[in-house]
């Protein structure tokens, strides 16, 4: 597509817009005000189908006309939009064929870039030294210097923006803000631009999502005069005012369309669970050897309240790794087997499938376990034992499934499925989950344990249609966690004593984890849950050396005098499930000292004795990651040592996440602390099952006040008017933020 095609295409189907001959509307097809082509470009580049769409493609940054970008820092291979001025204008034959370069010599005042175009000499005419203009395309390398061939421009002087004359109009023209638009190889910036003025000139009045008293309580903007400004602003007021308007009523139909969905799950049918006197609870908690911690207590309260009705529940519990979540759901689970149904819990890997079903038969005990008949569903299974497994499922005598998405294959059916417990929810698809759900043959009680601690501007964005429940405290008597950060590039030296200690530890009768980024030499982990941002300038540069690995730590520990003694094995998620299970048991049963491992142990492994945990190269994992991995150690009454070797200079950013981890032992602290450091997309994404943020404007490191007026605003409007039958435009703006895909997304998380 090119800004002619746009512009011949508008043309041609704009009379005959066939939506409606009176006006367009957010809901218009773009191809029908557009044209075919440039919708299908559009459609193709950006996803987006309706004039609405479009519209809430919002610039990226805005650019002045008088302002030059700095060429000196252009990347190779990636598709820019810069602003210059052209310098000098070559054209010369070339020697092999037949043909001409056209060459354009064009600056920022700093940096040079070449222009090159073959056989179109003809755009000397306008590519003159002294224009400026906006160029787009992909940089690349030619010999040492870099270049942009057949780029997309756009001169400022063309008719349309022709010079001013007086001083006065030509200061002006100079400060009109360019809005750079998100952009790709196909369509650039100012091709999004000419569509986009097309949408405006021809768009009928807007209704305005916000009600009246909201919008004017907050100072904001009528819709329509919004999208003109964030679009066409004259200064750069009026873009600042736009995006305010904008971002609010992003969060505010955003918390309508979760404060709905909520409501509408709730109108949902399903079997009330109760607890019966003298039943399983009763019996369990008669003989649980420990007291619940208040925390515990209230959540289980929350759950028993929830389990009693007909509405089905969807709950979300976060709590530390340790904090006894498990407990509170199995206690949910028996609640269920009290009432006659079945209870599902769903692992995300088999290692913790498998250690689920030992920690749950051993906290049932022997009579309990034997009545309760829990079985274990992976894909593992062997034919017959799966068989079997089945067959207990179906016939109801089993009445806790614990098992993998193994749980979600055809052949798998449920007596009565009364409640489905979903561990570890961030690595599990949300589509995994909906599986699970449509298996019982009226809709189950849904909870979903995590124990990565999920900020609350998070926990009302992602998860605003779950109750959330807090388990904030830890049982007493835990020894607690000591963490230091081993910062190599100042202190070379302490690299040896980091084996010194852990090997004090092993002296103790102890046990230890060493975690490392990788699992072979020079070969990033992939798929395993090393964090996005490891990747993102400022935690590991591109020339940073390779990253420790599980195998060559391995050979290198076995050689230590200090560690002679010990006994250590590998740990990744390279090894057969078998293996995998067969190691964290020795590892369990003692039967091994020390652990090298990829992040595979860092969801819920759970080994009373061990002690201390070492983290190379610290800095290539997420803030979250880390506090998840240290929650390995400290679960006894031993306490925890956790070491974060670093080769961070003192005063990066790499350097100060991992400080920020031995600081302090708050994981909620530390989300936000995560949330402040990291890229938006890749807190939400990691949060979302990888699932990307859909989100425009909002931004939930910065924006939790507005988010939470929103969603006050929200319940109030909606717990009056569930159907918002008193605000179409909002019901409207409601339904097209849930388009299909969304829609399914949200209601499954
Ligand atoms: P989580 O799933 O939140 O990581 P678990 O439920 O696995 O935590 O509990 C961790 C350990 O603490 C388990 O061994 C559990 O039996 C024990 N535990 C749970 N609640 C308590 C409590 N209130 N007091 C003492 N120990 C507890
Ligand atoms: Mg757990």
């Amino acid at each position: 597509m090119t800004g002619s095609d746009a512009a011949a295409d508008a043309g041609s189907a704009q009379p005959s817009n066939a939506d409606s001959p009176t006006a367009v509307t957010l809901d218009s097809k773009l191809a029908n005000v557009l044209g075919g082509r440039t919708a299908g470009a559009l459609a193709k580049a950006f996803g987006v189908t309706t004039v609405g769409d479009l519209l809430s493609h919002y610039p990226r940054r805005y650019a002045l006309r008088g302002e030059l970008t700095a060429l000196s820092m252009l990347p190779v291979d990636e598709n820019v939009t810069i602003v210059a001025e052209v310098l000098e204008v070559r054209e010369r034959t070339m020697k092999s064929r037949r043909g001409s370069i056209l060459e354009v010599k064009i600056s920022d005042g700093k940096g040079v870039l070449t222009l090159t175009f073959f056989n179109q000499a003809w755009r000397s005419r306008e590519l003159a030294p002294g224009v400026r203009g906006i160029f787009a395309g992909k940089v690349s390398d030619y010999r040492g210097s870099l270049q942009l061939a057949h780029p997309d421009y756009e001169l400022f002087d063309a008719q349309a923006d022709a010079a001013p004359v007086d001083a006065q109009a030509a200061k002006k023209w100079a400060e009109t803000p360019i809005p750079i638009y998100p952009a790709t190889g196909t369509v650039a910036s100012w091709q999004v631009q000419k569509s986009i003025e097309i949408l405006l000139d021809s768009l009928g009045p807007v209704p305005d999502p916000l009600p009246d008293d909201v919008r004017e309580e907050r100072g904001l903007l009528p819709y329509g005069t919004a999208l003109e400004r964030i679009h066409r602003p004259r200064s750069d007021a009026d873009w600042h005012s736009a995006r305010d308007t904008l971002r609010y009523t992003e969060a505010f139909v955003l918390q309508c369309a979760l404060v709905q969905q909520h409501s509408v799950a709730r109108e949902r049918h399903t079997t009330p669970r109760a607890p019966v006197p003298g039943g399983y609870l009763a019996r369990f908690d008669a003989a649980l050897s420990f007291q619940l911690t208040a925390d515990q207590d209230t959540v289980g309260a929350e759950i028993a309240r929830d389990l009693a009705q007909t509405a089905p529940m969807n709950r979300l519990v976060q709590g530390e790794v340790g904090s006894g979540k498990t407990v509170v759901a199995l206690r949910a689970m028996l609640t269920v087997a009290d009432s006659g149904g079945q209870a599902a819990l769903l692992a995300p890997t088999e290692v913790l499938a498998a250690q689920h079903l030992r920690s749950i038969v051993a906290t049932l005990g022997p009579d309990l376990a034997a009545e309760l008949m829990p079985v274990l569903l992976t894909g593992q299974l062997p034919a017959a034992e799966r068989r079997k497994a089945l067959l207990r499922m179906v016939s109801g005598q089993a009445r806790i499934v614990i098992g993998t998405h193994a749980l979600l294959g055809e052949s798998v059916s449920f007596f009565d499925l009364g409640l489905v417990v979903v561990d570890e929810q961030h690595r599990f698809g949300v589509d995994q989950r909906e599986a699970l759900r449509l298996k019982g043959a009226i809709p189950p009680h849904v909870l979903v344990l995590t124990a990565t601690p999920i900020p609350r501007t998070i926990a009302m964005t992602v998860f605003g249609d779950l109750d959330v429940s807090t388990i904030a405290m830890l049982p007493a008597g835990r020894a607690g966690i000591q963490s230091f950060v081993v910062p190599l590039a100042d202190k070379p030296a302490w690299a040896l004593r980091v084996w010194d200690r852990l090997a004090e530890e092993l002296a103790l009768g102890r046990q230890g984890f060493v975690v490392c980024p990788a699992i072979a030499p020079k070969e990033p982990e992939e798929g395993e849950s090393l964090e996005p941002d490891a990747t993102t300038p400022g935690v590991a540069t591109p020339d940073a050396a390779a990253p420790t690995s599980v195998e060559s730590l391995l050979a290198e520990l076995r050689r230590k005098p200090a560690l002679a003694a010990a006994r250590i094995a590998p740990l990744h998620g390279r090894m057969t499930s078998e293996a995998k299970d067969q190691t964290m048991r020795a590892f369990a049963a003692g039967e091994i000292d020390v652990l090298v491992a990829t992040t595979v142990i860092e969801v819920g492994v759970d080994v009373a004795n061990a002690s201390a945990m070492v983290v190379m190269d610290a800095d290539r994992f997420g803030v979250s990651q880390l506090h998840q991995l240290r929650g390995r150690v400290g679960r006894g009454g031993v306490p925890g040592l956790c070491l974060l070797v670093t080769s961070a200079q003192t005063g990066s950013l790499a350097r100060e996440r991992v400080e920020a981890v031995a600081a302090t032992l708050d994981g909620f602290e530390l989300a936000q602390v995560d949330l402040e450091l990291r890229q938006e997309g890749d807190v939400l994404g990691s949060i979302q099952s990888g699932g990307r943020s859909s989100l425009r404007l909002l931004r939930v490191a910065t924006d939790g006040d507005l988010i939470a007026d929103a969603r006050a605003h929200a319940q109030r409007l909606i717990g009056g008017d569930p159907a918002l039958r008193t605000e179409p435009a909002l019901r409207e703006a409601v339904r097209r933020r849930l388009d299909d895909s969304e829609r399914a997304s949200l209601s499954k998380g």
